[in-house]
């Protein structure tokens, strides 16, 4: 026999068949980590409340006993099996469950096996009190058993309040701080009903009030979990890939303020004060953001950033606008480390740098070096060694071409009298100042050079033997009047030269060999001459 006249019946009822109900958001939302294990206690929830109602309406004490016992099936489960839901929401468990997770449920399998024994131990209900006739209650009595599963019950939702306040606490995500704000605070009333109908001050003596204010947390729970769309991007793994991310990551909001940031974050900026909802501006300084960065348009921007303070840091910068679909919502900004690729970088980059100055050096000395090896130090005319090669390349080119070419050897006339009445440094002065001489009155093409001693040779290319005595007696000229013109020489000074030319002769032995004999001439004929080679001059 039921009686369904009576309140509490419809309560408890309504209250099993809305959690039913609850399961559907859950369903749609399957996703959500850990939301079978929430499904799980929904129903846990709903057996236990339906069986109540039930027990509430039956007439006879063993039919009481009956759905008390089904109730147990419910009421043992509810607890455990949230707290592995919430533990796997906040990311503190991982699917798939250890397998040690079954011994949550030792005592509630005990309590129920305990319950649907009773009658052979009476431990969980030592007696039963008389039916009430008009709230058709009946009071049981509690035996040790019972109260083994209350207060493991209680245990488990300390636990769980506890989990939640710290999560409240440690969490920097605005939404994740609500949610177990609610579920902390929805938690508090099952135990706050439960106590109520455990305890003396119970004003309808035998109803159970904890159906109720399990209702009340379960409404607190789907609430927390479901009416924030923020679940839907899964907000443990969100957690999970942000705080184990290398990168520091930092959410501004719609009006640059402080929304969220990551460990890494923290972890590089030590020096910021970072509290939700402050200003941005003043953290941005701190790292060198310029304001202006930060305007709507902007998709993503890159950016390096480099902080000498406290330490030396290099940071590559995204900054990312957020947008929810057409509505600004944001800034995401990611700090990359890039301090020690950037100093690599730069320390490859100075020691390049130094290597192309040492290259540059290394060049301009090797140019130096060649230029020595073909220069007289004295004179700063050509040296022999580059004269020969001169001489064959040009000779060479004169007899393809069939155009003439002129050697002029100059010897100093009794030179060994300047050393020794003047000294060997006033006898260099005379062999730069013809050097000079030399190279001042040559063209482009002629080839000047300390042949050996006091002895030079002026090869002209494209000259007769005319127009080689002329600029020989132009050379001659202007030397004699250098000397006579210098005060600190004191004597004259003049010169003998040997001409000889090409296509009178055709090979340098030979252009050598005649010149030299055409200088010797011109000593012989008294010096201060010029002389160009003839047949017979040797004899
Ligand atoms: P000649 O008219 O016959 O040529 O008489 P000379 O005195 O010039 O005779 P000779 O060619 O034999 O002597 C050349 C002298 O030039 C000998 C050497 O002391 C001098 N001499 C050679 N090289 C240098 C030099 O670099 N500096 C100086 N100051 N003297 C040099
Ligand atoms: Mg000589
Ligand atoms: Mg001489």
């Amino acid at each position: 026999m039921f009686r369904i006249d009576l309140l509490p019946f419809w309560i408890y009822l309504l209250i099993g068949m809305f959690s039913l109900v609850l399961i559907i958001p859950i369903y749609v939302r399957r996703r959500v980590p850990g939301s079978g294990y929430l499904a799980m206690h929904i129903l846990s929830l709903a057996i236990w409340t339906i069986a109540v109602a039930l027990e509430t309406a039956s007439t006879n004490q063993a039919a009481k006993i009956l759905f008390n016992k089904v109730s147990y099936i419910g009421f043992a489960n509810i607890v455990p099996f949230l707290l592995i839901f919430l533990l796997l929401y906040f990311g503190k468990l991982n699917q798939p469950l250890p397998r040690k997770i079954i011994l949550l449920w030792l005592l509630p399998v005990f309590v129920i096996l305990a319950a649907w024994t009773n009658e052979w131990h009476a431990l969980v209900w030592p007696g039963f009190g008389a039916i009430d006739s008009q709230t058709n209650f009946m009071v049981y009595e509690h035996g040790p058993f019972f109260w083994v599963g209350i207060i493991y019950i209680y245990l488990l939702m300390f636990f769980i309040l506890f989990f939640m306040w710290d999560q409240w606490h440690h969490s920097s995500h605005r939404t994740y701080r609500w949610q177990s704000m609610l579920i902390l605070v929805g938690g508090v009333f099952p135990m706050a009903t439960g106590t109520f109908y455990l305890s003396n001050i119970n004003p309808v003596l035998g109803m159970d009030w904890t159906p109720i204010g399990s209702f009340f947390s379960l409404v607190f729970i789907t609430v927390a979990i479901y009416a924030f769309r923020f679940m839907d991007a899964v907000p443990v793994a969100r957690e999970i890939v942000l705080s184990n991310m290398q990168d520091g990551v930092l959410v501004l909001g719609v009006d640059q303020q402080v929304l969220d940031w990551n460990a890494a974050f923290r972890n590089l900026f030590p020096f910021l004060t970072l509290r939700i909802g402050i200003p941005a501006a003043e953290i941005l300084t701190q790292l060198k953001l310029p304001a202006y960065l930060f305007h709507h348009e902007s998709r993503a921007v890159r950016f390096e950033v480099e902080l000498e303070a406290p330490h030396l840091g290099i940071f590559e910068v995204c900054l990312n606008v957020i947008w929810q679909g057409e509505r600004f919502s944001g800034w995401l900004l990611i700090f990359h480390v890039v301090t020690q690729e950037r100093l690599v970088t730069r320390a490859l980059k100075n020691a390049n740098q130094h290597l192309q100055e040492r290259l540059v050096e290394i060049e301009g000395l090797q140019i130096k070096l060649k230029e020595q090896a073909i220069r007289d130090p004295l004179t700063g005319l050509f040296n022999r060694r580059y004269f020969s090669e001169t001489l064959e390349r040009e000779l060479a080119q004169a007899v393809r071409t069939q155009s003439p070419l002129s050697l002029l050897m100059i010897d100093i006339d009794n030179f060994k009298l300047v050393n020794d009445q003047l000294g060997h440094v006033s006898g260099d002065d005379v062999l730069k100042r013809l050097g000079d001489i030399l190279s001042f009155n040559t063209r482009k093409g002629d080839v000047a050079c300390r042949f050996g001693g006091e002895e030079f040779m002026v090869l002209l290319v494209g000259a007769k033997v005319d127009q080689a005595r002329d600029r020989a007696l132009n050379i001659q000229e202007v030397f004699a009047d250098a000397c006579r013109n210098d005060p600190d020489l004191g004597m004259p000074v003049t010169m003998s030269v040997g001409i000889s030319s090409f296509p009178e002769a055709s090979d340098s032995g030979e252009l050598i060999r005649r010149v030299d004999q055409a200088l010797y001439a011109a000593k012989r004929a008294g010096r201060d001459k010029i002389v160009i080679w003839e047949d017979g001059l040797a004899k």
